[in-house]
């Protein structure tokens, strides 16, 4: 059994100022909180924190990490508070700890190739320091290495689980040996037989392996001093899990698999004693033409670099042998870890200057990637998080941006579940649709028939997806609404005639004629038309009689009524009505619009529009008492269009004492606020008081506001108001 002050002596070694108390304090208190409880081994529990710990010593790891180690299962298993933790070993222990409790509380159900790439990424952004993930993988292994005690169906599913999310993990960061190990133990316990059979076959031949091995580290290791470069040779028998992959891949027996044994060369020297190596190595053996692979001078993605080539050994055998540099060696052992550096002193700055160095080495790796997603990517979410990721009710992980919120949730699940999205919960608690969502969470969308998607759900929603259906929804209802009102209104209009307009609609009529009218158009388009005072019903009718000219063009003749006339002139002189009026009816463009002559509103004032019978969208003040008296059904949404400023009259009475200069005064204060007087009007009563009513060109509410104050301050002045209606 690893004990603590093995750990502690390891750890010396690497990092000599380590705070010694902060290990003690967590490993005592790891040992009480634990005490009494066991492994299913059989062995008290504390043996695990202890190896866990061991492994991080092995990542060389500073002393946050090895101690959060040490604590890595107290809240999960014991009474222990996060207080406890944080008053014990400090903020950031505890928060790794903290962190660590959270993942554990993920379940990975469900796992298939196309969800576990989304596990993976679920973990790393809920790793929010990259020491979580360290101390989970450690764990993973520990965990691994003592599988035997658990049941064959618990064993083969973290076996499962080890193999779809945390090889990969591990093998992104580049802990390859972390890797291997996870790899092979993954395999033995999924494929115990294959496992045993291959065990038994290499171990028959063992002495002989072990002699060839000695034999080839000798004509190498010669060979390289010849030339003045200092190596270190290995050889060793690859892992199982690796011999079988290729087994399997090639269908071949393992008597077909030359290649079982592996050698490594760690050239003392540089990039360029690694390609002499390399030389030297092909000029003794000849090579197998298109194995050579140049990792050096093309990083793999988890920032490996090394050379790798198969050659034709003594024995006509197939031989794969690598070549890197120390660093290079450091670098593929222990991945990320490996610039995780100790650092002396104190926490503070130093740990900033850290990161970024570790960040820095990040983007340099990942400058030479040709996939630049893979591997920044999956770290990122640590260090940018823009992503959150969470679970539907099946287990399934949904990946949102941050700040989603259940619509944005609802519209990822399909559009037509966004569209009815009606309720929400998360983690089975009733939110609202606006709360935010977060790492780890689990939603239920409760949807209605009746439910429509809502204009104030843009407000929230921060997915494009969801945006763009929320869109697309509220333009259909509005354009059935206006279609509706149009077919009305043409209904009205002919039932001033003898003619039916189902009669019209089943006999394709009407389509003929819409056809005529709207380019491409059909009933449909018509009768929009018609709701938007495109066009008028009573020209409509006409046509359907015959009498009207026949292009859309001059569907204004010259015997209509004074008002259809103005109302073609408008259309022909202002061909996008909408930028005319400084305002922009939603989700549709060429709508004529006019101002509620009751209530004058201004651009930022709050407004609503109307779907007027024939004559377009009135728009009107909100609070207007109009809009209470029209029908809500023809309400629709409007808005000011900042990009088009037109200024609008507006009238303004000022109630002031009778003396001469306050006129002035009032239109000097207009004047210097840049504003126009379009006329001026003033009455005196038998008070004393004298009315002044202006008219005036605004552009804006604030504007208008702006000058009301100004007015109100000049001397004389009693009242001043906007006057509507
Ligand atoms: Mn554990």
């Amino acid at each position: 059994m690893l004990r603590f002050n093995d750990i502690v002596d390891r750890m010396l070694e690497y990092s000599p100022g380590l705070d010694l108390e902060l290990l003690q304090k967590a490993y005592v208190y790891s040992a009480k909180v634990h005490e009494g409880q066991e492994r299913l081994s059989g062995e008290p529990y504390l043996v695990h924190p202890l190896e866990v710990a061991g492994l991080l010593v092995d990542l060389r790891m500073d002393e946050v990490t090895v101690a959060a180690a040490l604590l890595h299962d107290t809240l999960e298993d014991t009474l222990t508070t996060r207080e406890e933790l944080e008053r014990l070993c400090g903020e950031e222990v505890a928060f790794i700890v903290e962190g660590l409790t959270k993942i554990a509380k993920i379940e990975f159900t469900s796992v298939r190739e196309r969800q576990a790439e989304n596990f993976r990424k679920m973990l790393l952004a809920m790793s929010k320091d990259i020491r979580i993930l360290l101390i989970k993988l450690a764990d993973r292994l520990h965990n691994m290495r003592t599988l035997q005690f658990m049941k064959e169906d618990s064993r083969r599913r973290v076996a499962q689980e080890t193999l779809d999310i945390y090889v990969p993990l591990a093998h992104r960061l580049g802990i390859r040996w972390l890797m291997q190990e996870l790899e092979d133990l993954a395999f033995r316990t999924l494929h115990p037989h294959i496992a045993e059979d291959l065990e038994r076959q290499l171990t028959g031949n063992r002495a002989e392996r072990e002699a060839y091995i000695e034999e080839v580290i000798g004509i190498i290791s010669s060979k390289l001093l010849q030339a003045g470069i200092h190596v270190e040779v290995k050889g060793r028998l690859k892992e199982l899990s690796s011999i079988h992959k290729k087994m399997e891949s090639q269908d071949i027996t393992l008597d077909q698999v030359y290649d079982v044994i592996a050698f490594r060369l760690v050239v003392d020297g540089n990039d360029a004693a690694c390609y002499a190596a390399l030389g030297l190595i092909h000029g003794t053996w000849r090579p197998v033409p298109s194995r050579f692979k140049d990792y050096i001078g093309n990083p793999k993605p988890n920032g490996y670099r090394s050379l790798h080539t198969t050659v034709i050994g003594p024995y006509g055998e197939r031989m794969e042998v690598q070549i890197r540099t120390v660093e290079m060696n450091l670098d593929a052992e222990y991945g990320i870890s490996a610039h995780w550096k100790y650092k002396a002193g104190a926490a503070g700055e130093h740990q900033d200057d850290e990161r970024f160095l570790w960040l820095r080495q990040l983007l340099e790796w990942q400058q030479h990637l040709a996939d630049p997603h893979e591997f920044l990517d999956a770290v990122k979410l640590d260090l940018f998080p823009d992503e959150v990721f969470v679970f539907t009710p099946q287990g399934e992980v949904i990946n949102l941006p941050r700040r989603a919120t259940p619509i944005d949730f609802a519209y990822a699940i399909h559009s037509e579940v966004g569209d009815q999205c009606a309720g929400a919960k998360v983690n089975g608690k009733m939110v609202s649709l606006r709360h935010l969502i977060v790492d780890g969470d689990t939603v239920e969308v409760m949807t209605h028939p009746n439910q429509f998607p809502r204009k104030d759900w843009l407000d929230f929603v921060v997915s494009g997806k969801a945006r763009n259906h929320i869109r697309q929804s509220i333009r259909v209802v509005e354009r059935q609404r206006a279609q509706e009102l149009g077919r009305d209104l043409l209904s009205r209009e002919l039932k001033k005639t003898a003619r039916s307009l189902s009669a019209l609609e089943s006999s394709g009529e009407l389509d003929d004629l819409a056809a005529k009218e709207i380019r491409g158009g059909d009933r449909d388009a018509l009768y929009a038309a018609l709701s938007y005072g495109r066009l008028s019903a009573a020209t409509i009718v006409k046509k359907l009689h015959g009498e009207g000219e026949s292009t859309a063009s001059s569907q204004i003749s010259k015997g209509a009524p004074v008002q259809e006339r103005l109302l073609g002139f408008f259309k022909r002189s202002t061909p996008d009505p909408s930028s005319q009026s400084g305002i922009r009816v939603s989700g549709l463009s060429d709508v004529l619009v006019r101002f509620g002559g009751c209530c004058d509103p201004l651009p930022g004032d709050d407004v609503v529009g109307f779907v007027t019978r024939g004559r377009g969208v009135t728009v009107h003040a909100r609070g207007c008492r109009h809009v209470f008296e029209l029908d809500p059904a023809r309400k629709i949404d409007v808005e000011w269009d900042s990009r088009d400023v037109v200024p609008r009259k507006v009238r303004v009475r000022a109630t002031t004492r009778d003396r001469p200069g306050v006129l002035a005064k009032i239109t000097n204060a207009i004047s210097s606020a840049g504003l126009n007087i379009a006329g001026v009007k003033v009455t005196t009563d038998e008070q004393g008081r004298a009315q002044q009513s202006f008219e005036l060109w605004v552009e804006n509410a604030k504007t208008l506001d702006t000058v009301l104050k100004e007015i109100s301050r000049v001397k004389g002045v009693l009242s001043v108001d906007r006057v509507r209606g």
